[in-house]
């Protein structure tokens, strides 16, 4: 270890500082740890990472430079996923503002920043963790169904700028056609389609078609 400033842990929680379970601070220091060899991996500067409870409904944000994690996906099995999306978001410099002038331009904007961090987190699961790409993509997209039938049964909603989740799906695997033997038979896998169909699921954002493109 370098005797830089190294990662910031702050505990925010509605009502002040609590302590965490040592479950939960061993988790919290193996994230502490992958952002900390993210860094080192990417040659790229080291973030802050916040753990609490401040944002609601949401396992992970990275915003204005801070990485927040909350306390209960410390210990969930989904963690790493988590964490490799939003320090994805982080190397992809997601931060910097929306270019586009319209809020529908920004969540289209923010859409394709979503499909993109979920792709680079396969990469940072394979750099960071270790994972062959195979393992890497599989255990996104566990991630992602798992959202998914959460939405599904209505125990999560989809977060702005995000497209529902069987349509990110279909977007990641669509990235990695080498996998197609095994990951085209997966749920919300995108079913071959004709050139006048292409772009179908990828346009709409808007109320009505996010409804009807909700998997399920
Ligand atoms: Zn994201």
């Amino acid at each position: 270890m370098s005797g830089l400033i190294s990662l910031l842990v702050v505990m925010i929680l509605v009502g002040g500082c609590v302590s965490l379970t040592p479950t939960e601070q061993r988790g919290a220091d193996e994230v502490r740890a992958m952002a900390d060899e993210l860094a080192r991996v990417y040659k790229v500067r080291r973030i802050a990472v916040l753990i609490g409870d401040n944002v609601e409904g949401v396992g992970g944000t990275y915003r204005h430079g801070l990485f927040t994690i909350t306390t209960s996906m410390l210990t969930s099995r989904y963690r790493d996923e988590i964490v490799a999306h939003e320090l994805a978001h982080y190397l992809l410099d997601h931060d910097r503002p929306l270019a586009g002038t319209l809020a529908l331009d920004w969540q289209r904007e923010q859409e394709l920043r979503e499909l993109d961090a979920n792709a680079k987190s396969v990469e940072v699961l394979i750099r960071v963790r270790g994972l062959p790409e195979d393992e890497a993509l599989r255990r996104v997209y566990d991630y992602l169904l798992a959202w998914n039938r959460l939405v599904v049964a209505r125990r999560a909603v989809i977060p702005w700028g995000h497209r529902p989740p069987c349509e990110e799906i279909g977007e990641l695997l669509g990235r990695f056609p080498q996998y197609r033997g095994w990951s085209a038979a997966l749920e919300c896998a995108r079913r071959e389609r004709g050139p006048d169909q292409v772009g179908k699921s990828g346009g709409g954002s808007d109320g009505a078609s996010r409804a009807n493109s909700l998997p399920g």
